[in-house]
């Protein structure tokens, strides 16, 4: 069984980079028919919060990313670390070293006059303490180390960047517990909390940033040194700006909850956040559960991503306009509440005219394929709800005495009209004969008058939309 997880840290809010890692983890898990967990890694006390914590709970629940098992909290987990800590120190897997950070930048600083790259060179392994004549000073807490195997290197296929392998020479004795008294164990190092999570977790596959990959031989040494094989490790590349540069709020909102704020849609933000990296064929375009269905980890790309903030707005556009209308309707709610729209029937009659507002259902409907985002869509929806300012230049440009006569006639027509949208199609279609008169000149004072910009839906959706009362108040010539 597949058994993916997703580690944060809680230490901020989920930005774009480290959520597509979770998504591919969550992605992978679903496509197997396995398990996504969740784990906060919460060590770091000065930095992680409560906040921050249930901010990523409910990034990922209102993206749709949805866990099996979790969250576990590290800080929760700290006398299982110790424990098996106790467990290596007592076999020899690990054991306890007294060097003072005095000696270690001594024997770095000797190192590196050597030309040699510094490193702890493992004097207080158990058989060195003798060889080097080293006596336990009194009154220091000793930090506890791994044995890392010193012959040999750590080989591993990794899933997206291929075969990595680091000689062992490259990697000393890790401390796996800050100091404490002989007797106690001291809080548990990051590198080892990890191994013994996704052990006791049994991840099969950790998918996580390429930040990590140097940490990946640690790793993998002491999952060997517990007894495990290790999982299969895939490390994905770091997400830029469009311009190649280290991603910021220069280049568009970071913040997932910035992008739920904005009116996008999780499933575009998946949509956008998987193409960062990741692709089917030449399909750009496609639904969360279509991602489950496709997504492998060979169709990751090894070198960076590139962000790009317009293409994910198109994205949202297109799965706006995809989303059934009932669902456009329930979505698009919220957005027009904010703006201060009454919008369901109950609120009929609210806007103070007596005329029954639009329902977000018949907004959706007008304004789907128009609108980038919820948010704008709402914006935009401002002339269903608010009379709108006509400005008389603009007016005078479209209407003037070659098509005055009909648009009167189009007005007296409202009063009577079967209000259908064919029936206001086949109306507007008469004016043009009937005064012989091209398109727009029927159409373009009619969007003025009826929105206050040239800019606007179809003239028969319009009036739909704004009803019989409304759009009579506003066609008047
Ligand atoms: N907590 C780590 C991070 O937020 C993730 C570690 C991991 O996935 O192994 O970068």
């Amino acid at each position: 069984m597949v058994r993916t997880r997703f580690a944060p840290s809680p230490t901020g809010t989920l930005h774009l980079g480290n959520i597509r890692t979770a998504l591919f983890a969550w992605a992978y898990a679903r496509h197997h028919k396995g398990q996504f967990v969740l784990r906060i890694e919460d060590t770091d006390l000065e930095r992680s919060s409560d906040a921050s914590a249930e901010g990523i709970l409910r990034d990922m629940a209102w993206l749709g990313l949805d866990i099996d098992e979790g969250p576990f909290f590290q800080m929760q987990r700290m006398d299982r670390y110790r424990e098996v800590i106790a467990h290596m120190l007592s076999d020899g897997r690990a054991y306890h070293c007294y060097m003072s950070v005095e000696e270690l930048d001594q024997l770095r600083d000797a190192q590196k006059a050597k030309g040699e790259k510094p490193r702890y060179d493992g004097r207080w392994r158990p058989e060195h303490i003798a060889k080097f004549g080293l006596k336990i000073p009194a009154g220091v807490d000793p930090v506890v180390r791994f044995r890392n195997p010193d012959a040999g290197a750590v080989t591993w296929q990794d899933a997206v960047k291929g075969k990595i392998e680091i000689a062992n020479s490259e990697l000393d004795d890790l401390v796996i517990a800050r100091p404490a008294p002989v007797g106690q164990v001291g809080v548990p190092t990051y590198n080892f909390c990890v191994v013994v999570d996704d052990i006791d977790m049994q991840i099969t596959h950790v998918i996580r940033g390429d930040g990590h990959v140097m940490n990946t031989p640690r790793q993998i040494n002491i999952f060997r040194a517990m007894g495990v094989e290790p999982p299969v490790f895939g490390h994905t590349p770091t997400v830029l700006g469009n311009d190649g540069e280290k991603l910021s709020k220069r280049h568009g909102a970071t913040g997932l909850n910035e992008y739920a704020a904005a009116g996008f849609l999780p499933e575009a933000v998946i949509n956008g956040l998987a193409r960062l990296g990741w692709s089917h064929g030449n399909d750009e375009i496609f639904s969360p559960q279509q991602l489950v269905e496709w997504f492998n980890l060979e169709s990751l790309t090894p070198s960076p991503a590139r962000f790009d903030a317009e293409k994910f707005e198109w994205l949202n556009g297109e799965h706006i306009k995809r989303l059934p209308i009932d669902e456009l309707a329930k979505r698009l709610e919220p957005f027009l509440k904010e703006a201060g729209y009454p919008t369901s029937g109950s609120e009929a009659g609210a806007r103070g005219d007596g005329f029954p507002a639009p329902t977000s259902l018949a907004v959706g409907e007008l304004l789907r394929e128009r609108a980038p985002t919820l948010k704008k869509m709402a914006q935009m929806a401002r002339y269903c709800f608010v009379a709108p300012e006509i400005d008389d230049a603009l007016l005078a440009q479209h209407l003037n005495e070659t098509n005055r006569a009909a648009i009167a006639w189009v007005g007296e027509q409202l009063s009577t009209i079967e209000w259908s949208k064919a029936a206001l199609a086949a109306m507007l279609k008469e004016a043009q004969s009937k005064f012989n008169l091209k398109t727009p000149q029927v159409m373009m004072p009619l969007r003025v008058m009826l929105t206050g910009s040239a800019q606007a839906p179809a003239v028969d959706a319009l009036l739909l939309t704004l009803g019989r009362a409304t759009a009579m108040a506003r066609i008047r010539v």
